[in-house]
């Protein structure tokens, strides 16, 4: 039987892009890199950019949508995403209003035989989409970019075999870094982003719903690193009595921190 495979190529606030695929079709989604990049990270996982089924474009911003200007003129790959966000894609990137396929909040969105159904998250973006994918071969939960966890990011994440979710930023140094203050309080507003505490409530209720993995992704390079993300939600898990996988031995759930620019292989 197929299983579903998904690889973080790009995760941060600088970039981010993710490779999924099942059986034959494969998709990527948010395009935050170069295309030459993307395109080598995808390669060397055996698939082609030419080959890719489409790109569903979480929301506008450029750490998300940054190579799509040169792979829509080039690839001509079907774009799912908001025409309102399309708008502001296509001002930057006019090839890309051509290969555009609307997509809604709520709409379902087949890829061969993967389901991909889109969530609005709250964000300070004109629109922004999560993503439930789905698969007889395992399910994957898709939330980056998120203020806060609203109903419709736990519809997206709840039940889903493995869950991929925004640990962007830790608090204290966020309040103590570099960044002027307005920009401090977009990130930590609940449009903004989603920090290590935020994201590790949410771990404990995500695997009493069924999750066996969860990958910590878009971590900001200046105001978080991979350790504080993974101790803050592990401290939390294991709070709540739920276990780790180590590399010798079966806990209840496998944790993981999405590399910034190495292919991360997302457990499934
Ligand atoms: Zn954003
Ligand atoms: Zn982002």
């Amino acid at each position: 039987m197929n299983k579903l495979k998904a690889y973080t190529l790009f995760s941060s606030s600088k970039g981010n892009s993710t490779y999924i695929s099942y059986g034959k079709d494969a998709f990527l989604i948010d395009a935050g890199a170069s295309m030459r990049a993307i395109s080598t990270a995808v390669e060397s996982l055996g698939g082609s950019l030419k080959k890719l089924r489409g790109i569903f474009v979480s929301h506008e911003h450029d750490d998300h949508t940054k190579g799509l200007k040169v792979i829509s003129k080039n690839c001509g790959i079907p774009i799912y995403t908001d025409p309102k966000c399309m708008n502001l894609i296509s001002m930057q990137a006019p090839a890309a209003e051509e290969c555009l396929v609307p997509t809604l909040a709520g709409d379902v969105v087949h890829i061969g035989d993967i389901k991909v159904t889109v969530y609005p998250t709250p964000h300070d973006s004109v629109r922004s989409f999560c993503y439930r994918i789905e698969t007889a071969g395992g399910s994957l939960g898709y939330a980056t970019d998120i203020g806060h966890i609203s109903d419709e990011v736990q519809d997206a994440l709840f039940g889903c075999d493995s869950v991929l979710i925004e640990s962007n930023y830790d608090p204290l140094l966020l309040q103590n870094g570099p960044y002027p203050k307005f920009l401090k309080e977009r990130i930590d507003s609940a449009r903004g982003h989603l920090s290590n505490a935020a994201c590790a409530c949410l771990a404990p209720v995500l695997a009493r719903c069924g999750t066996r993995s969860i990958s910590l992704a878009h971590l900001s390079e200046t105001n978080n690193t991979p350790r504080l993300a993974f101790e803050a939600t592990k401290e939390r898990l294991n709070e709540y009595g739920v276990s780790l996988c180590g590399e010798c031995f079966a806990g209840d759930l496998r944790l993981q921190v999405a590399s910034v620019a190495q292919i991360t292989e997302i457990t499934l």
